[in-house]
């Protein structure tokens, strides 16, 4: 529904936009084209109506400079006199009938019209001369009453043709002029018609344009609260400061948004975990993706488990120039995992998660060239133990071993598991023989000194301990299981004396299977 929806909206913009761009093309065109057109009429009145009424009347002029010329003809009181009038006369005639040549060409009317004027002008010459003769003759008298007899009447004949020339320019400015107006009008009007079409069609578009940002925008807005809500994300720049943290990532970490932004904080790495802090960051660096699991280190104190994944926003020249981790939360399956893995009354590692510690350790010393140390701790004359005080003393007791190991072994190569019963095991890296066993008399002599009464044990006062252990070194690791039976073949000899700690070590180079040193050292505290 959405996509049709938005398709429909498309199409509609599309449709507006085409109207829009048809009118707009109409409309220019039509602009073009009647603004063409008015030029033409104005460069048309200027060529003909105008020519024609202004050279008529500087024909006018002329008749008036001719007819004046006239009576200086015939008030010419020397020859001289009256032949410089007569030139005068002839002059502006034949200025006259040229001037009425030239606006022949451009004269729209009928050219009979014109004709007219130059017959008339013709007409008046015959009249002149007569007057010209008689002015030759001496006969003042009568060549005055011709001129403004005969003469003035041809003179207004010859002013009523070229009037008539003048009318039909100014009829014919009239007409172009209308014309002209008319085509302003339309032009006006259509124009102003596909300038509301326009703008109309604009405001659809605009209308249907920022309905699909806004919810466009409404949409992107949703996800995103739903991302702010329940997405464990944040985003670091460059240089690791908080740019962008989820209100949900908050709430799971515990922090207030402005404790976050522009600080620096590892992703929530605890202090003492900063060596993970450095392997993310340099893997991250390089443009790498970085995923896995780490303790994530709340504000108030608490470690929840997170699966992280971290990559990089990558710039234009493909190098980081941001970095988003998405975090989970994987307290649940960690506590499971924890579970199946610690022993339930002593809370240490059970005899499962060993199998699984002992191969990895294995092959962590094989591979560093590290010693390997495996302790069996077995408590000396337990049954009796139990007689005496109960079961459930005995299991407190164990509790009460398990706690002191706990505090000894806090290296974080160091391993301690419950093998079952009343029996623990060691795990240790990189303590060789000797080392081994002052460590591990410690423990013996720890143990004893817990002063838990036993009454019934046949070498103390106290409950002890019998400790069996083997050292390998480095690369003379032998197969996972044969560590564990070296051990406790080792035990066996302990138990022998009980409160005693009893060991070898496999030399590299020797026979396999073969025991070299025994590092029996007697100690028996009484
Ligand atoms: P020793 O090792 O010195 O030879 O004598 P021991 O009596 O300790 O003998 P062994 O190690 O063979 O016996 C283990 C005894 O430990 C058996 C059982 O009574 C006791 N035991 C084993 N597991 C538990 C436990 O979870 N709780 C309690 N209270 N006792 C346990
Ligand atoms: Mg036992
Ligand atoms: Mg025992």
């Amino acid at each position: 529904f959405e996509i049709k929806n938005s398709m429909t909206t498309q199409y509609k913009i599309t449709f507006s936009f085409s109207v829009m761009i048809f009118l707009l093309a109409l409309g220019g065109g039509t602009a073009i084209f009647n603004a063409v057109k008015l030029a033409n009429l104005t460069e048309d009145m200027y060529k003909h109506p105008f020519v024609v009424s202004s050279t008529v009347r500087d024909i006018n002029i002329k008749l008036l400079t001719m007819h004046r010329d006239m009576k200086d003809v015939v008030l010419s009181a020397n020859e001289r006199e009256l032949h410089d009038a007569i030139e005068a006369v002839n002059a502006t005639e034949s200025q006259i009938l040229s001037d009425l040549d030239g606006i022949s060409v451009q004269f729209l009317g009928d050219t009979a019209m014109i004709r007219a004027a130059s017959q008339a002008i013709l007409e008046w010459r015959p009249i002149r001369e007569e007057v010209i003769i008689l002015m030759l003759a001496g006969n003042q008298t009568e060549a005055v009453l011709i001129n403004k007899g005969k003469g003035a009447d041809q003179v207004l004949h010859i002013n009523d043709a070229t009037q008539a020339l003048i009318h039909f320019a100014n009829i014919q400015a009239a007409a172009f002029h209308d014309e002209a107006e008319m085509n302003k009008r339309t032009t006006l009007f259509l124009l102003s018609v596909l300038l509301f079409f326009s703008i109309l069609t604009a405001v659809v578009i605009c209308f249907y344009v920022v309905r699909m940002f806004t919810k466009v925008n409404l949409e992107l807005m949703s996800y995103k609260h739903l991302i702010d809500q329940n997405i464990l994300v944040k985003t670091v720049n460059s240089e690791g400061k908080t740019t962008e943290i989820s209100s949900a990532l908050c709430r799971y970490t515990g922090y207030l948004k402005e404790e976050v932004i522009r600080q620096k904080n590892n992703f929530f790495l605890a202090e003492d975990n900063q060596a993970l802090a450095t392997r993310i960051w340099r893997s991250i660096q390089t443009g790498h993706a970085w995923e896995g699991e780490y303790a994530l280190r709340r504000a108030d104190g608490e470690d929840k488990w997170v699966n992280a994944v971290i990559e990089p926003i990558l710039g234009a020249d493909y190098h980081p120039v941001a970095y988003r981790s998405i975090v989970r939360d994987i307290s649940d399956r960690k506590k499971i995992e924890t579970l199946t893995i610690t022993d339930k009354l002593t809370s240490l590692y059970n005899r499962q998660y060993f199998e699984v510690a002992i191969k990895q350790q294995a092959s962590l010393a094989r591979r560093n060239k590290k010693y390997l140390t495996l302790a069996i701790l077995d408590m000396d004359y337990f049954k009796k133990y139990n007689e005496k005080y109960g079961h459930e003393a005995g299991d407190l007791v164990l509790v009460k071993v398990a706690v002191f190991l706990k505090r000894i072994l806090k290296r974080p190569s160091d391993y301690v598991f419950r093998m079952g019963g009343e029996e623990f095991g060691l795990l240790m890296t990189g303590m060789n023989e000797q080392e081994s066993f002052n460590f591990l008399e410690t423990i013996r002599v720890g143990v004893e000194a817990l002063n838990i009464a036993h009454e019934l044990s046949y070498i103390g006062d106290y409950a002890t301990v019998s400790i069996g252990f083997r050292v390998y070194a480095g690369a003379d690791i032998p197969a996972d299981e044969q560590i564990f039976i070296q051990a406790d073949k080792a035990l066996h000899s302990a138990k022998e004396q009980r409160n005693t700690v009893k060991g070898s070590i496999r030399k590299e180079g020797s026979d396999a299977g073969i025991e070299s040193v025994n590092t029996e050292i007697p100690t028996r505290s009484m």
